[in-house]
């Protein structure tokens, strides 16, 4: 009977595949959901959680962690990029 055994192990796997391409054939969720507004590329400011700094050259909203920063006046400001940055300091030097 290890025959049968195999064929129906076999079956088991032939449809976790189809139904995995099946999967990525057919996404069940759209792809344009629940994306930060605002202009310039999407970040992922709104999804850590923490305080959020608005980058004065492109008016984008980015946290502190993980964004370029310079210091204007007694204030940080920070940036979505090191292009806004190098923007800003071109601007300001
Ligand atoms: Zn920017």
């Amino acid at each position: 009977m290890m025959g049968l055994v195999r064929i129906l192990f076999l079956v088991m796997i032939v449809m976790a595949v189809l139904a995995l391409v099946r999967g990525i054939a057919a996404p069940s969720r759209p792809p344009s959901r629940g994306r930060p507004r605002g202009p310039g590329r999407g970040n992922r400011a709104t999804r850590q959680g923490g305080k959020l700094f608005r980058d004065p050259v492109c008016g984008t909203y980015v946290t502190a962690e993980g964004s370029p920063a310079a210091a204007r006046g007694r204030e940080t400001v920070y940036f979505c990029s090191d292009e806004c940055l190098s923007k800003f300091r071109d601007s300001t030097d």
